[in-house]
């Protein structure tokens, strides 16, 4: 017991030089409450019996102490280096923001704004006129709604026009995407009662026909995002779906996900455009802010004036409702559209890059490898990206990437550092050893990277 009593005292650690100077810098509370909890973990051990005499000494307590106060002051949330290939990938934040966007918006956000303000009647106005008349105009829809991110569309359109009803829906497109998306789900959310129709791989118009009855209210279509089914099968498209539902006075909406603003079908990347859906007269079309459109976290809604304002007066769009940063990123990205500099955001930019300049970011990374002399065999070669998370499952990516197959080290190792470097990298990895495909990897990325590489390298000696 008595090697407790040897513990440093708060007062006699807060006196150390190294600590009087971190007090200087850092809140004097969070220094005391970092050196009590050190203290704390001391006494816990000594109690179960560890009798390390350092445990008691002064100088390793002020070194850990001062890691400690450094690891409690920075942020969790940090730039990573992505060089996977995935572009929109949602571990990784999907759509990564233009900067002079961002600037935009942060200059919005940083000091007043007409957010909810009506600058012409002199009084209070809606937040949610901001990117309405854009969304229009790049959608041909009469109104729009912008809520927090897609899943939060889904419930508000199936609460605000089925709540204590039926909504249709195929077998082959009772969805998951992720852990916490899963269609079922939302719809008991909603408090909708969901009428499953067709079989997994196969639904016809008599499917949805046969189940309208006199309680339903929604034919509901949802874009097969990270699956293809491919063989024996049969679907009617949200276009098709809009006679039905027109027949029998029924509204038809369709949540389309990856719904694009600009097609990039000459890309190789097959799109579904927004404005294709409106103009085949769904009622509503749901998708996400920060997918192909290559804006902010956001769900938008665009369709019939009459059922957006029905979803505009449900309480669930407030609670679902978006910040100003918000709403001036995502206004700030559609003008580009209307400007003509969308091919300038970096979501497209980077997934419509040609393979030659893929093929330079390459080959110059590979340069600084060889200058630095990592110890490992380095090639260039192709690889194959893809464009986010689980969408469009079948489309591939062709594009360049740099093979780093280090000499005696195990490659799960020299991963492993990666993700812990002072801007963490993410690669690929296989038994010959590590991809970086350069497709998602910024010019100015590149010597970062380099370096990165080569001191995990250097450090597993
Ligand atoms: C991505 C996606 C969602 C979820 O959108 P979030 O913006 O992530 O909430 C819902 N439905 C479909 C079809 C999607 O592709």
């Amino acid at each position: 017991m008595s090697i407790i009593r040897q513990l440093p005292k708060v007062d006699l650690v807060l006196e150390h030089p190294t600590i009087d100077a971190l007090t200087i810098r850092v809140p004097r509370a969070v220094v005391v409450g970092s050196i009590r909890s050190q203290i704390d973990q001391r006494r816990r051990r000594i109690l179960s019996g560890d009798s390390d005499k350092s445990l008691v000494a002064m100088e390793p307590l002020v070194v850990d102490v001062v890691s400690d106060v450094t690891r409690r002051l920075a942020p969790s949330l940090v730039s990573v280096i992505n060089a996977t290939g995935v572009v929109l990938h949602t571990n990784l934040g999907r759509a990564p923001l233009d900067s002079e966007v961002l600037q935009e918006a942060v200059q919005i956000a940083s000091g007043y704004s007409n957010l909810e303000y009506d600058l012409e009647a002199r009084g209070r106005g809606s937040r949610y006129t901001h990117a309405s008349r854009l969304l229009c105009e790049l959608t041909g829809a009469e109104a729009s709604l912008v809520v927090n991110n897609n899943a939060s569309s889904m419930v508000l359109m199936l609460a605000a026009m089925a709540s204590g009803r039926e909504a249709i829906v195929s077998r082959g497109e009772l969805i998951e995407i992720g852990g916490s998306f899963r269609l079922p789900d939302i719809f008991r959310t909603s408090g909708v009662q969901l009428v499953e129709v067709g079989t997994t791989n196969r639904t016809h118009r008599a499917d949805y026909i046969n189940a309208i009855g006199d309680q339903t209210a929604m034919l509901l279509k949802v874009h097969r995002s990270n699956f293809d089914m491919v063989g024996f099968t049969a679907e009617v498209s949200g276009p098709d779906l809009v006679e039905v539902g027109h027949t029998y006075g029924i509204p038809v909406c369709e949540d389309l996900g990856w719904g694009a603003i600009e097609g990039l079908d000459t890309y190789g990347i097959p799109t579904i455009t927004v404005r294709s859906r409106v103009e085949a007269g769904l009622d509503l079309v749901a998708f996400s802010g920060d997918k192909l459109l290559g804006g902010p976290q956001a769900g938008i809604i665009v369709g019939r004036a009459k059922w957006i304002e029905v979803l505009r007066q449900h309480p669930l769009t407030r609670a679902f409702r978006v910040g100003k940063l918000t709403l001036a990123a995502l206004e700030r990205t559609l003008i580009r559209y209307l400007d003509g500099r969308a091919a300038k955001l970096p979501t497209t930019h980077i997934l419509t890059a040609t393979r030659s300049d893929l093929r330079a970011r390459a080959d110059a990374l590979c340069t600084e490898l060889l200058a630095r002399k990592v110890d490992a065999e380095i090639s260039v070669e192709p690889c194959e990206g893809r464009v986010g998370g689980g969408a469009l499952p079948s489309t591939t990516l062709e594009s360049w990437g740099v093979r780093v197959s280090p000499h005696n080290r195990k490659n799960e190792r020299i991963d492993k550092l990666l993700r812990s470097a002072a801007v963490p990298v993410i690669c690929r990895i296989d038994e010959h050893g590590l991809v970086f495909d350069v497709r998602t990897v910024f010019d100015t990325e590149v010597i970062l990277l380099a370096d990165a590489i080569d001191q995990s390298i250097a450090t597993e000696e």
